[in-house]
C-alpha cells in the first residue's frame, strides 16, 4: 500500500460532481509500470452517472495502460472527511474485473487504517464469457 494513493485519492474527491447524492468519492488507480491514475465520481440528471472507479480505469485505458496493480477508494458526503469504508459498488466490481487479476488489490480506508481486499474477494462469482 502506498500512501500517496490515499492522498491522491481524496485529493481527486474534491473535484467529484455529485449535486444529486452529495457523496464525493475519490479513486487512485495504480498500475504494474507505478503510473497512478485518479477519478473521481460525475452524476448528472439522468441514470448515465459514472463512479470514481470506473473514471480511473477509463483514464488508464484511453491511454493504453493494461496491467494493473490496485486501486484505492475514499468516499464520503461533502463536508466530511472520507473516514468510513467507502467499497466499490457491483457495476464496477464486475468492470473492473474485466481487465485485472484474481489478486488485484483493493484498499478502503476504515478509521484510520487501510482495509485490503483483493479482486477475487470483492466479486467471488463474476460474470464471464
Ligand atoms: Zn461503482
Amino acid at each position: 500500500m502506498h500512501k500517496e494513493d490515499i492522498e491522491m485519492a481524496k485529493k481527486a474527491r474534491l473535484n467529484s460532481y455529485s449535486p444529486y447524492s452529495n457523496f464525493l468519492v475519490g479513486t487512485t488507480l495504480r498500475t504494474k509500470s507505478g503510473k497512478l491514475y485518479t477519478g473521481c465520481n460525475i452524476e448528472n440528471h439522468g441514470i448515465q452517472g459514472i463512479c470514481g472507479e470506473r473514471t480511473a480505469f477509463a483514464k488508464a485505458l484511453s491511454e493504453g495502460e493494461r496491467e494493473f496493480e490496485s486501486i484505492t477508494v475514499v468516499g464520503a458526503k461533502k463536508g466530511e472527511e472520507p473516514t468510513e469504508e467507502c467499497m466499490p459498488c457491483g457495476y464496477c466490481r464486475q468492470f473492473m474485473s474485466e481487465f485485472v487479476d484474481d489478486d488485484f488489490k483493493i484498499y478502503t480506508l476504515d478509521g484510520n487504517k487501510v482495509n485490503e481486499y483483493t479482486m477475487k474477494e470483492i466479486l467471488p462469482y463474476g460474470f464471464k464469457i
